[in-house]
């Protein structure tokens, strides 16, 4: 194996003149594999590499892609040295890519190989583009003497049915998943003679159209989007808040920016907290330039990952909406970088790397010396802080497009205004779901808690059901007929007798779930159309579109759902919104918790009242008088804002001062408690520093591993890194394990 020849950070320097002492000639490659180091290699004999070159190189008995980080460090003798076997056909790695990489990985504490990992993502992209075998139903084509028609044969002819009037033609891959059968089945069937073998080349979408204009701007949107475009064109970096209410109009003023990106030849990133849920934004996308952008997010297929990520690479592609990793894409030459929602905690990556992809965005965009735009209606106090102090920029938009109107906020104090026994709506929601489906409109019950009802108890003994790997009680799912841990996801039949006392039929439901709430609407409007809408009830994208499609053309009257309603959805014909239980977020000691209540109820908000006719938002709570319920009713934003900075300024807390968190985790519990123990007596403290803990999480066992957290605290202007890696230096952390670093914690859990 070869030595590893850097530490530390920061890529050297590429012109770095080659060492005289070293006749051979060598690069450093970094690997994307959990390595501090980029590792040395020689150049062979009529290979030319510089930096950022895909490579494939040996180590031990493998071969892995690299990239050139630099060039060699010469500490390695030539003799040892592995030669590098290929550098791939592809343009190589821009600097600002490069040195985003090695940034993200000195700011969040992780190796840079780890995070490299997530920029070579699709290594098979690097290979030159292979057509591919797909296949067409055969027309008039008779099954061969003796061939049996088996139902997974009879589902895979079925699939392709509509290849017979002019519809697409399907690889063996696609049709066997949705088939829910083998390969061989297919295989089977082309071998009869019934199928008809094509080759397909990648798809190349449409390039969305710059020239296209866009809808006459309001002088408010027009001042903004010159302001965007200036930013754009002068090709310097700036981060901007772009702070509007909800159907101000601030996605129409972002196109333009995206428009001027276009405009200059450079590419455009939009960054959407959840891309699976916003088929809507596609569409829109779609109707205003005339052509799709590429989409980057999980639910994509192996082909289409290979296809987007060479594109981008080769510069095809001029806009890429996606989730956080989109921002690690082979960019070359970004223009833009546009973060909407960008107070939502979708961003934060928990797992792997921790990062958050906002901050990560604008590093990027400094990095790359570009603009951003950060956009709003309920900005992270992170942000407004930084927009109030002038180290950002704001752009703001006062006022809904077209005079709509923001929907009245009322508070339902549930003290006085009770729900009957087991039930949870208040008479006056009640009063107001009655009357707003008398006038035809529809309504909307707020809950953000999936399933039946959150916990299971005995009312013989009073034990409840918990999950035996995670610290939480196990949800009923009724409609499944489970109970499901929502954090690792076991499953188990609801027990008919207690598993504790033995007594049966004594297990009963307490609090409510959207299948719950859903089950009282049923009892008290036995006509009207009603629907679930969460994350497991929809499977994937697609069912979601067709749910929000389905609710535009008014052919529900009331949906019951989680947060995944919450998001950007444009209903006209909603007029009430209902939130079940406004106090859910706010339990649990989370220092962001008020703010969080307070943008997600903001946003569920938003969406009543969006077209013509006014609408109304009833919040049920029990503490009415909390400083978040009194900020909505009044729609003081800002005097919420001052408020809660107030406090974080009294507290020293973020964004006035830093936060890092570790979390030891293991299976022992001894172990961990003893490394975190040590962690504790080793922890940095001085007279700005504070570490707390080592304490059990909420979660203390989470997947079967014991978990305990230490919590460092500092001042705004100390680099918490260096103290970190000198503590963690001063403490033997065994192999069973696992120390992760959260710089910026978002959880506590
Ligand atoms: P936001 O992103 O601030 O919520 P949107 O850009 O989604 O606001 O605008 C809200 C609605 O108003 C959308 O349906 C949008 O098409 C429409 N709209 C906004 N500005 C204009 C405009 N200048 N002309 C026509 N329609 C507009
Ligand atoms: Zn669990």
């Amino acid at each position: 194996m070869p030595e590893s020849v850097r530490s530390g950070a920061k890529p050297k320097p590429a012109a770095a003149k080659p060492k005289p002492a070293a006749p051979d000639r060598r690069v450093a490659v970094l690997l994307p594999l959990p390595l501090r180091e980029a590792y040395d290699y020689r150049i062979p004999d009529g290979m030319d590499l510089g930096p950022g070159d895909y490579v494939e190189v040996p180590l031990g008995p493998r071969r892995v892609i690299g990239v050139v980080w630099g060039p060699g460090a010469g500490t390695v003798e030539s003799g040892r040295l592995k030669a590098v076997l290929r550098k791939f056909d592809a343009p190589p790695m821009t600097g600002a890519g490069r040195r985003f990489v090695d940034w993200v990985a000195a700011y969040t504490m992780t190796p840079p190989g780890f995070v490299l990992r997530m920029a070579v993502s699709v290594p098979a992209a690097l290979e030159p583009p292979k057509p591919m075998l797909a296949y067409l139903r055969k027309a008039d084509a008779e099954a061969p003497p003796g061939f049996k028609m088996t139902d997974p044969r009879r589902r895979v002819l079925a699939l392709l049915d509509d290849t017979l009037a002019g519809g697409p033609p399907r690889t063996p891959a696609e049709l066997a998943e949705e088939a829910g059968c083998g390969i061989t089945v297919v295989r089977g069937l082309a071998e009869a003679g019934l199928l008809d073998p094509v080759m397909l080349q990648p798809t190349r979408l449409g390039r969305p159209d710059w020239h296209r204009p866009g809808p006459s701007l309001s002088p408010d949107q027009r001042a903004a989007a010159d302001d965007l475009r200036e930013r754009v064109i002068s090709g310097r970096y700036s981060t901007v808040l772009l702070d509007g209410v909800t159907g101000s109009g601030k996605t129409e003023v972002y196109y333009e920016a995206i428009s001027a990106a276009l405009e200059q030849g450079k590419q455009a990133l939009v960054l959407l907290p959840e891309i699976a849920l916003s088929a809507q934004w596609l569409d829109r996308f779609a109707r205003r330039f005339g052509a799709p952008p590429a989409e980057w997010h999980s639910e994509l297929t192996g082909a289409q990952r290979r296809d987007t990520w060479r594109a981008v690479a080769k510069g095809e592609v001029p806009v890429v909406v996606g989730a956080r990793s989109a921002l690690f894409l082979p960019y070359p030459d970004l223009g833009v970088i546009i973060v909407d929602e960008e107070h939502d905690s979708a961003y934060k990556q928990e797992e792997g790397a921790i990062y958050h992809a906002r901050d990560m965005a604008v590093a990027r965009a400094h990095l790359g010396g570009l603009p951003i735009a950060l956009v709003s209606a309920t900005p992270s106090l992170e942000t407004k802080v930084n927009a109030d102090s002038h180290r950002y920029a704001r752009i703001a938009l006062p006022a809904r497009h077209g005079g709509a109107v923001l929907p009245e906020v009322e508070l339902v104090d549930l003290r006085r205004d009770r729900p009957p026994a087991r039930h949870w709506l208040a008479p006056s929601l009640r009063k107001a779901l009655t009357d707003t489906l008398a006038g035809g409109e529809q309504a909307m019950l707020f809950l953000n808690r999936r399933g039946y009802a959150p916990l299971t108890l005995c009312r013989a003994c009073g034990h409840r059901m918990q999950c035996p790997n995670c610290t939480a009680w196990l949800v009923e799912h009724r409609l499944a007929r489970k109970l499901q841990c929502h954090h690792c996801g076991l499953q188990q039949p609801l027990p008919h007798a207690c598993p504790e006392c033995g007594e049966e039929g004594t297990m009963a439901a307490c609090g409510p779930g959207v299948e719950r709430i859903a089950e009282e609407v049923a009892e008290l409007f036995p006509e009207a159309r009603a629907a679930i809408m969460a994350s497991d009830t929809l499977h994937g994208p697609r069912a979601i579109q067709e749910m929000v499609e389905s609710i535009g053309r008014h052919e529900l009257d009331i949906i019951i759902g989680t947060q995944v309603m919450a998001k950007g959805h444009h209903f006209p014909m909603l007029t009430l919104v209902g939130v079940v239980d406004a106090d859910l977020g706010l339990n649990g000691g989370d220092l962001r918790a008020a703010e969080r209540t307070y943008q997600l109820l903001h946003q569920v908000a938003g969406r009543a009242g969006r077209g013509e006719r006014p609408g109304r938002v009833m919040l049920q709570t029990f503490m009415p008088e909390h400083p978040v319920m009194q900020a909505l009713a009044a729609g003081d934003r800002d005097g919420f804002y001052q408020l809660e900075a107030e406090m974080r300024l009294e507290a020293g807390m973020p964004p006035f001062g830093r936060l890092a968190a570790l979390i030891v985790s293991g299976e022992d519990p001894t172990l961990v408690e003893r490394v975190a123990m040590a962690l504790g007596r080793a922890a940095p403290r001085s007279e700005t520093v504070h570490v707390l803990g080592p304490a059990p999480a909420p979660l203390s066992l989470l997947r079967g591993r014991h978990r305990r957290r230490l919590l460092l605290k500092a001042p705004r202007s100390t680099q918490v890194q260096p103290l970190i890696a000198e503590w963690l230096a001063r403490v033997e952390i065994p192999p069973a394990i696992r120390v992760q670093i959260d710089v910026d914690p978002y959880s506590f859990l």
